[in-house]
């Protein structure tokens, strides 16, 4: 495109959405109108055509609407204008030419908010905080490229092609109640033929009462203030047997990891904060990884309450990378969710229990520099500093009016989340489900029958060589270049290249060879294909593809799109219409666009 261009400022997530939503529900109305003879139903009916020109001004409003909302600006730089509907008309390749920019934009924003992995149960919205953390997200990636990969240096490096069920790595069962020879045993649960070890702490988590003094006589401590006092690095040996004496005189201390999966297959755990009454401690888990299973006297010991913010993923972070696990865990989330609060994110807990303002851009950081810079280390402290007395805070009102309900709740809650079990994800290649399967792809791209396999399969070479390399996926990769890659269908690196765009990295261009095999392996494999089609052409029965399917994915999908749709267009969408447009053969309802 040379005369257009989209400007970056008001580029938010939702901004694409809506903008993208229009060019689809714009084509699609085009499209039902180029489908009837126009000119024959006037003439046969004349009444319509005050409704036809009714249409087109609406068609056209809704157009000006997304050029203004993606801010697309004309050759002389002033926002781009439809006059009247042959404007329309004539301009539709340059307007059709925006797809690509918004899709990628929109691709991006939705990888940060839903896409790349499990919600974490950080519930944080609004345009500025979205806007941080997408910013955080592409300085993160480009500092990414310089680290020296600290994963070269583990004592045991990773194995990104084992298979069969994971291992605990736990090799000493400190505070058992059954033996760590018991505790390591296979289970071949019913139905399912693929056996897995048990979680070895599973009884002890489910079974071990509270320290009494969770609900006794609750004293809010204040915490230190952050300024006069100073984390301790635990970076050896020594410290940290240090920092485990001084931890078992403790009866709450607070946990928290940070994670870093960019430039790793699986992802490994980069920092743990603990924090006691007195002391915030940053252990460097790259440096100390297969040292940290002494914790589990601390971990394990049910007289010792492990106070986390939503603990999900560093439940299992703990038992894949260094054998630990969590007996006594009180998740703050669940008691935010307790106590119907109206955030449940920690940076709204830090500002409503403490007045302290979290700088949470950090928080997609790359946990693997060394040393931190003083503001990652701030906010890394600043994770567990105030977690106590939070704690302190959410327990009185937890036991408000007596009763004890609510604070059993938290604490059931806190059980069955320590008790979840680290297992290595398998690639499945049939259902392309998980986190680097294709089938998000399929849906987040609406991609055509035409370009599935070859989506696929570019897939499927994505995850091989991710795991050769030790690299993210979506690194490696992103799920809009596997999009783009299969619509452009490259013969040579420099097509690759072309079709990659602002996507071109030099990994990718490194495998510029594998990625064009890839492509004709498929295409050879396959009966010959029609090329990109038009808006107007044979469309096969694609459209209906999304709509009929039961997949959650898609329902999900496609209650989002409607939502926004009746949100942009007023009233609701009518399903009839689809099924009008889907009989007439000329179109396809969602995926017609490509
Ligand atoms: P936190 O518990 O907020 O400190 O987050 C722990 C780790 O989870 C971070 O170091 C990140 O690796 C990962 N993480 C947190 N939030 C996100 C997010 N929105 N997207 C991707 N990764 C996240
Ligand atoms: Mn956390
Ligand atoms: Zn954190």
């Amino acid at each position: 495109m040379t005369s257009t261009s989209i400007g970056t400022d008001a580029a938010t997530a939702e901004l694409n959405k809506r903008a993208l939503l229009s060019v689809l529900k714009v084509t699609q109305d085009v499209a039902k109108l180029t489908s009837y003879d126009l000119d024959y139903l006037e003439t046969i009916r004349p009444e319509i055509k005050n409704d036809i020109q009714k249409l087109w001004d609406r068609l056209l409003d809704t157009s000006n609407a997304l050029l203004k909302s993606a801010d697309v600006k004309d050759s002389e730089g002033l926002p781009l204008k439809l006059a009247n509907a042959s404007d329309l008309t004539q301009k539709w390749s340059q307007i059709g030419e925006i797809n690509d920019q918004l899709f990628e934009k929109a691709d991006t924003n939705l990888d940060i908010f839903v896409g790349v992995r499990k919600p974490i149960p950080e519930a944080s919205s609004g345009p500025s905080n979205r806007a941080l953390k997408k910013k955080s997200y592409f300085s993160s990636l480009k500092s990414a490229l310089n680290i020296p990969k600290p994963q070269l240096l583990f004592k045991t490096k990773p194995d990104n092609f084992a298979t069969g069920p994971f291992k605990p790595l736990l090799t000493q069962k400190p505070n058992a109640l059954i033996s760590l020879e018991e505790s390591l045993k296979l289970e071949y649960p019913e139905g399912n033929i693929t056996p897995h070890y048990r979680q070895p702490y599973e009884a002890e988590i489910l079974t071990s009462k509270y320290p009494k003094a969770i609900v006794k006589s609750i004293k809010v401590i204040q915490p230190l203030p952050l300024t006069t006092t100073k984390p301790l690095w635990i970076n050896n040996v020594e410290q940290l047997n240090d920092m485990v004496s001084e931890l078992e005189e403790q009866t709450e201390i607070a946990v928290d990891l940070e994670h870093h999966d960019m430039r790793s297959y699986v992802g490994f755990v980069s920092l743990m904060q603990i924090s006691t009454r007195s002391k915030d401690y940053l252990i460097d888990t790259l440096k100390l990884r297969e040292e940290l299973e002494v914790l589990n006297k601390v971990f394990t010991n049910r007289k010792i309450v492990k106070v986390f913010h939503g603990a999900t993923s560093d439940i299992v972070w703990l038992q894949r990378d260094f054998g630990l696990y969590i007996v006594s865990l009180f998740d703050t989330f669940h008691a935010a969710s307790v106590l119907n609060l109206e955030g449940k994110s920690l940076s709204f807990l830090l500002d409503r229990y403490c007045s302290f303002k979290a700088a949470k851009e950090y928080q997609l950081a790359d946990w693997r520099t060394r040393p931190l810079t003083k503001a990652m280390e701030d906010y890394a402290r600043s994770d567990t500093h105030f977690l106590l007395n939070i704690y302190d805070q959410m327990r009185i009102e937890l036991l408000e009016g007596q009763s004890k309900e609510k604070i059993e709740s938290v604490l059931q809650s806190s059980r069955a989340i320590a008790a979840s079990r680290y297992e290595r994800e398998e690639y499945d290649e049939e259902s392309g489900k998980g986190r680097t399967g294709w089938k998000s792809i399929m849906t987040k791209f609406s991609v055509q029958p035409k370009d599935r396999d070859l989506v696929i399969a570019l897939n499927k070479w994505r995850d091989v060589t991710a795991r050769r390399l030790d690299e993210g996926v979506q690194y490696l990769m992103s799920n809009y270049a596997i999009f783009m890659l299969a619509r452009a269908r490259p013969r040579d690196a420099h097509g690759v290249a072309r079709a990659l765009g602002k996507h071109q990295s030099e990994i990718l261009m490194e495998n510029a060879d594998q990625i064009i095999q890839v492509i004709t392996d498929v295409l050879q494999n396959n009966k010959p294909l029609p090329n990109r089609a038009s808006f107007t052409r044979e469309v096969p029965e694609s459209t209906t593809l999304s709509l009929k399917n039961d997949d959650e994915d898609n329902k999900e999908v496609i209650a989002d799109r409607e939502r926004l749709a009746s949100e942009l267009f007023g009233g609701t969408i009518d399903r009839k219409n689809f099924k009008d447009v889907k009989e007439t053969k000329n179109s396809t309802f969602w995926g017609g666009v490509f």
